[in-house]
């Protein structure tokens, strides 16, 4: 629940839902008969709709079929709102997912945030941030058998207000993808759809920030078509810095590109926010 009141650009909780369609601190209440007659104007086609979504959703909880908070919005007609005066959010105007069931999860909401960090920085100060719960993930790819093959993805995050990135998930190998011992090509389409999936559920706030991969070398070394690929990715993307993660038989590196040229981070510390 904390999570659907976390302000969106600063990341502090507030006392407005970022679920809302109208903008807060609007007089949206009417007094038709004076004291006690005061109410919100929805019709009963409106009130009755949402009931039954929430029965819905209780139900789906008894049941057992919902197992994490889930956020279920729907957008009607801005018609009434507008006529009365009244400011629609954000959220009203990009929303395209309706009685959708999606995670009820805010990325910067202090409670469900992970609380370990590694912290890597580059000389010129770009920092990410990798959860240890996900590099605890990213290390389970390891090419530690002789047969095993690279395995990559793509890092879903986002920026922070000094343009710092914190990485919130990343995406898996697919069945689709094509993978050898020393080479991988991605299916591009099945992570890209992920990557929108998150911007979605995420009110625009997650989404592509670089790229994941495995080497099978102890202290993994990026490759000259590693250093090509990323430079056409950095090419794509020219208004914010990626990263590039390379997972080693032993240690994992990271890298950005900085005009083009590959740069690597070094581990500043180890946080507990
Ligand atoms: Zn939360
Ligand atoms: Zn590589």
């Amino acid at each position: 629940m904390r999570c659907a009141y976390v302000e969106p650009n600063t990341g502090v909780r507030g006392l407005a839902s970022n679920l809302n369609f109208i903008e807060p601190d609007q007089n949206v209440v009417k007094n038709y008969a004076g004291c006690g007659e005061m109410f919100i104007p929805y019709g009963a086609i409106s009130s009755t709709q949402t009931a039954l979504i929430a029965a819905d959703l209780a139900v789906g909880y008894l049941e057992g079929k919902l197992t994490e908070s889930k956020k279920v919005s729907w957008k009607g007609d801005s018609a009434d709102a507008e006529r009365e005066g009244l400011n629609l959010t954000p959220r009203y105007q990009t929303f395209t997912s309706s009685l959708k069931k999606q995670p009820l999860r805010h990325p910067l909401c202090d409670i469900c945030q992970p609380k370990e960090f590694i912290t890597y920085q580059s000389k010129c100060g770009k920092r990410l941030y990798l959860p240890q719960t996900l590099h605890q993930k990213l290390c389970t790819y390891r090419q530690e058998e002789p047969a095993s093959v690279e395995s990559a993805g793509l890092l879903i995050g986002y920026y922070n207000r000094n343009g710092e990135v914190l990485i919130d998930t990343f995406t898996t190998p697919k069945a689709s993808d094509q993978r050898t011992r020393t080479t991988f090509k991605l299916d591009s389409q099945a992570h890209q759809a992920e990557i929108e999936k998150a911007y979605t559920a995420s009110e625009q706030l997650l989404g592509y920030v670089g790229t994941w991969h495995t080497h099978p070398q102890d202290v993994p070394r990026p490759s000259s078509p590693d250093k090509t690929d990323w430079r056409t990715h950095e090419q794509d993307n020219s208004d914010r810095p990626l990263f590039f993660i390379v997972v080693g038989i032993k240690t994992t590196s990271v890298y950005t590109l900085e005009k083009g040229k590959v740069i690597e981070l070094s581990i500043v510390q180890e946080e507990h926010c």
